[in-house]
């Protein structure tokens, strides 16, 4: 309670000028009988202004006692004014309150100093609700100075307070609103300050749910929890309560009685335990007019609400409604900050926010989470060779196929470019299928495509670690899924790895990007040969070249460990000049040397293919090493010429046109088109070492190895076979008439000097 400073009122300029005008009549008044207090008013007419005054007036005696009230002052407290003559606050208030009134009072008489403008809550007498009021209480002096009594003035604010609590309300809300305070707190704080506005009123807001059909509990601090239970979730329609058809329709709905009303018919049974008589209910909608929720007033009364009922109504559905669309605002920021705007799956701000607490709860309930990292293989010459609109469908394929195989408790999360990651929350502490489902998701992800230019067939290479075994951190699990999915790599394409606990990594983190970009710049790399043998004569026809790279500190690395990152991280263009250019000049070398000159073959990946300069640069290799065309052959997997078919059929014929051969590497391990040799100019087929590994025990090997070669023969190719060990391989080879072959049972990939050891033992 605000109470002012105590003055003496004779010299206080701040009075209100109503006060000042009681102060002065009563002065008048108690002039007029100024010797006996108690003798009433002799002034008829002043009688009469004084009692039609709407403010309290009142008198009273040292004691503390009703002197005189005016008429509003009486009927207030339920007298009339002769009644109250001689009555006290302890007879009119409870005890408290009384208490309170008679203390201040005995101070303005001790002190003599008025208390102007204090403000207080009183409860009436037979009322329940309190009124505030604006007290001022002043001494009465005799002529001769004494304090005799004094005079109370009041005024009801109850009306301004109540206006000014709505006014502060409705800025607090504003402010939570600006603050971005959770919406059901803002909403009951809502509902608050309309219940504290009226009586008997107890109000709730429900909320329309994305697809307009149900509404859910939004706030109803004074409803019984009971019911809003019931009512949660339900459906809206043409007669479905108050609030039901209130969203359905768009419009407010009044229903002066639940117990008769139609609307409610069904709803009867369910709110009549609760005591509720009347339901207005009223859409909250954006400034678009769709419906977002409901505000409703409930009533225990049979009654219409009144239009000041209404107009608190129209303000609440007014701040509600900006309080929920700045919630959907929010939420659709939040969404598009926390998932990827292509694929719609979750991004890595949303897996960091949300991998800790999984894990939490993981090591609560005593569960395993895999996580599996995905990274696509050949994703990177889809959008070189076919142009990012269809990498991007690409991407949002494959993102619908890993999210439609996973459970709802997984999750999937597009870390950037062809990067996803995969988090699986076991059910059970035994989980153990969870390989197999890894396997099934990969098995997705290569299903075949149907772009515009053709088929896509999309790989990938997943690392998998666990919780807790391979980590019990975010960071840890990770970096080892990480680990894993770049051993995945090297072991090839569409393999599956997981983490092995060695966290120094066989494989090449990251980092090592940097050592490789070293290698082919500071000469650590070079090429080995493997000679390729007529399978009739046993002589050399040709010599692949293989790189390897001699690492500073872990020796010898094979291809395979670092081609895949190479092929990755676009250093295999390079790489493969590198090598091109090598290939080149050894060749020059050995003819130089008067050596019987043979096909060079080097190995060329899709990344080199797809680089449209690749051509002038095999013209430049051979014109720098003066090497004739006719003696390189470029070796291409079929993937390479599948991705951008009609790209790869341009490179081949420009290279064509150069002389140089070009042949099909691996056929047979991979989709082995028929249609890609018979579209391709390709001068050769190779066919690949697990074709020729079963040979010639295993009947299927022998089917499809002998079907290979006839294939190849019907389409003009020469083929050899690769990785040929035993001499059992060759003799199969010689009678299905296989051309050529290559692999240990003539020679390993050796070093130059023991190529022209070699090419020495057959001169002619
Ligand atoms: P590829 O082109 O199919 O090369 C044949 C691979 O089979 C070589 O492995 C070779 O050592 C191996 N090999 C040959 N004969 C036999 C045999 O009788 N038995 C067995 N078990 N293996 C045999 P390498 O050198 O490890 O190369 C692996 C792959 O790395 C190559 O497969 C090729 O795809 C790639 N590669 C090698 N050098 C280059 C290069 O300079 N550029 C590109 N883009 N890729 C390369
Ligand atoms: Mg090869
Ligand atoms: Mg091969």
């Amino acid at each position: 309670m605000q109470e002012a400073g105590a003055r003496r009122w004779e010299s206080v300029d701040s009075l209100t000028a109503e006060t000042r005008r009681f102060v002065a009549a009563t002065e008048a008044m108690m002039a007029s009988t100024a010797h006996h207090v108690s003798d009433g008013v002799e002034n008829l007419r002043l009688k009469a202004i004084i009692h039609e005054l709407p403010d309290f007036l009142y008198v009273k005696d040292r004691d503390s006692r009703f002197v005189f009230a005016n008429a509003v002052t009486a009927a207030s407290l339920g007298l009339n004014a002769e009644e109250i003559a001689g009555k006290r606050d302890f007879d009119l208030f409870d005890f408290e309150a009384a208490r309170r009134h008679f203390d201040i009072e005995q101070q303005i008489m001790a002190t003599g100093e008025a208390r102007i403008d204090m403000e207080e809550t009183v409860v009436l007498p037979g009322t329940a609700k309190p009124v505030c009021r604006l007290t001022s209480k002043i001494p009465l002096r005799n002529d001769r100075g004494e304090v005799v009594g004094l005079i109370g003035v009041s005024r009801d604010i109850t009306e301004r307070k109540l206006q000014e609590d709505l006014h502060r309300g409705q800025a607090k809300l504003l402010e939570m609103i600006a603050r971005n305070e959770p919406l059901p707190m803002i909403l009951e704080a809502l509902v608050l300050m309309i219940e504290a506005q009226l009586t008997g009123i107890d109000g709730s807001v429900l909320l329309l749910d994305g697809e307009g059909t149900r509404l859910y509990h939004g706030a109803a601090p004074n409803l019984p929890g009971g019911y809003s239970r019931l009512i949660d979730g339900v459906t809206i329609g043409p007669k479905v309560g108050s609030c039901g058809t209130a969203a359905w329709r768009g419009q407010p709905v009044i229903v002066e009685d639940v117990m008769s009303d139609p609307l409610w018919e069904d709803f009867r049974g369910l709110v009549a335990p609760f005591g509720f008589r009347s339901c207005w209910s009223t859409p909250i909608a954006t400034s678009e007019n769709n419906v977002l929720g409901t505000f409703a007033l409930y009533s225990r009364e049979v009654r219409r609400p009144t239009e000041h009922e209404m107009r608190l109504v129209a303000l609440a559905t007014h701040i509600a409604g900006i309080a929920i669309e700045r919630k959907r605002v929010d939420d659709r920021i939040h969404f598009m900050a926390h998932h990827d705007d292509l694929t719609g799956l979750p991004n890595r701000a949303f897996l960091k926010e949300r991998l800790a607490g999984i894990l939490d709860q993981a090591r609560r309930n005593n569960r395993k989470v895999t996580v599996a990292y995905i990274d696509l293989d050949n994703f990177k010459d889809v959008n070189d060779g076919r142009g990012h609109a269809a990498g991007d469908e690409v991407l949002k394929e494959i993102a619908t196929r890993m999210a439609n195989s996973i459970r709802p408790s997984d999750m999937v999360v597009r870390l950037g470019g062809d990067e996803f990651l995969v988090v699986l929350v076991h059910q059970s502490s035994h989980d153990a299928g969870i390989t197999r489902r890894l396997r099934d998701l990969q098995k997705a992800i290569t299903r075949p495509m149907q772009g515009e230019s053709g088929e896509i067939i999309i790989t990938s290479s997943i690392g998998v670690a666990a919780f807790p075994v391979d980590g019990v951190t975010s960071e840890e699990l990770l970096a080892n899924a990480d680990r894993a999915m770049y051993r995945a790599k090297q072991f090839g394409r569409n393999t599956l790895q997981h983490h092995d606990g060695d966290s120094s990594g066989v494989g090449m983190p990251r980092g090592e990007q940097e050592e490789l970009h070293q290698a082919i710049t500071a000469d650590q790399l070079f090429l080995e040969y493997q000679p390729q043998v007529d399978v009739a004569t046993g002589r050399i026809t040709g010599i692949e070249a293989l790189v390897r790279w001699n690492h500073p500190a872990k020796g010898r690395v094979p291809p395979a460990s670092f081609i895949p990152i190479a092929e990755e991280t676009g250093l295999i263009v390079p790489l493969g000049l590198w090598v091109l250019n090598e290939a080149c000049r050894q060749a020059r070398n050995w003819q130089d040397m008067g050596l019987t000159p043979v096909t060079i073959a080097v190995n060329v990946s899709a990344k080199q293919f797809a680089d449209p300069d690749f051509a002038s640069h095999v013209a430049e290799a051979l014109e720098r090493n003066r090497l004739q065309s006719r003696w390189l052959e470029l070796e291409v997997t079929e993937s390479v010429v599948m991705q951008d078919a009609e790209r790869a059929l341009a490179m081949m014929e420009q290279l064509r046109a150069l002389g140089v051969r070009l042949s099909i590497d691996d056929f047979g391990s991979g989709y082995s088109s028929l249609a890609a040799l018979k579209t391709f100019p390709f001068d050769r087929l190779k066919m690949d070492r697990s074709l020729v590994e079963a040979l010639p025990g295993d009947k299927t090997a022998v089917a499809i190895a002998s079907a290979v070669i006839s294939l190849a023969q019907t389409l003009k190719l020469s083929v050899l076979a690769e990785g040929v060990e035993t001499d059992a391989q060759m003799d199969f080879l010689r009678q299905a008439r296989c051309e050529e072959a290559q692999g240990y049972r003539f020679s390993k990939p050796v070093p130059p000097e023991e190529v022209s050891r070699l090419l020495q033992g057959q001169l002619p």
